[in-house]
């Protein structure tokens, strides 16, 4: 419900750490993204998580009965949107990665077959998540930039939470491979260029003020300010106290809490 005489707002809103954390639901989360969605405000889901296929996100949030479910955006879709259809690609993550690079029109691949040997001639090295990162896999993606292969990572996020926890995130992984390869990644994902124009293309109304949630200043925030779009802060899980300077225009304990202070707002 579109609210009379008053403009939509875009919500460009995370998903770790503030819908979900790990296989759960974060307290309050979807009764706050479905309040936003009743007073007229458009939800788009932009993740940084790349190994994870962004259908099966949008199936997520549709099952717990999100709005807009069908509005997500993955880092994997913004490392797509940096290459070649035909380009082959080696990547260093999960199922997601492949997804989209394969719906680009890419060639994919990972490590575990390769040999420094039966390296083919590779275009990129598309780095995200990789939870059975190892030793070989390092050096394969360090021959395929050594032969030409641009290195490109999804996300810069060197953790990110989980089901409670704190585990290392793709930029843990970007960085050893762009130490061994002594090259500088293109990083596709938030706060970046390539993930702020994918998303500009794919929204509906450009006139629309853009509000960011997130629950971290270094990517969530730093994206806030690439789309000309205010902050709110939620605190539900990652605290960093990095990049201090990004402005945060609220700071607040949940999505739930967002959302309320938005329609209160009008
Ligand atoms: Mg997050």
């Amino acid at each position: 419900m579109q609210r009379c005489g008053m403009p939509a707002m875009s919500i460009v809103c995370d998903l770790d750490g503030v819908v979900w954390d790990g296989s759960q639901f974060i307290d309050g989360s979807v009764d706050g993204l479905a309040l936003l969605h009743q007073h007229g405000y458009e939800i788009w889901y932009v993740t940084n998580n790349s190994s994870t296929p962004a259908r099966r996100h949008c199936d997520r949030l549709h099952a717990a009965g999100a709005p807009q479910s069908e509005h997500v955006v993955t880092s994997a879709d913004s490392a797509a949107s940096v290459v070649h259809q035909g380009d082959t690609i080696l990547v260093v993550g999960g199922p997601g990665i492949h997804a989209a690079l394969q719906d680009r029109g890419c060639r994919t691949m990972g490590s575990t077959d390769l040999t420094p040997r039966s390296l083919p001639a590779i275009d990129a090295v598309v780095v995200g998540i990789d939870p059975d990162i190892s030793y070989h896999t390092i050096w394969m993606a360090q021959l395929a930039i050594a032969n030409g292969a641009r290195l490109i990572g999804t996300n810069p996020d060197t953790s990110f939470p989980s089901d409670g926890m704190i585990k290392p995130g793709g930029g843990a992984i970007l960085a050893a491979i762009a130490a061994a390869s002594d090259s500088e990644p293109t990083i596709t994902g938030k706060p970046y260029g390539p993930m702020a124009d994918l998303w500009r293309r794919l929204r509906s109304d450009t006139e629309q003020p853009i509000v960011m949630i997130g629950d971290r200043r270094s990517t969530d925030g730093a994206f806030a300010a690439e789309l000309g779009a205010e902050f709110i802060l939620v605190t539900s899980r990652i605290s960093d106290s990095d990049l201090t300077d990004v402005p945060v225009h609220h700071t607040v304990a949940s999505l739930r809490d967002a959302a309320t202070l938005l329609v209160s707002e009008g």
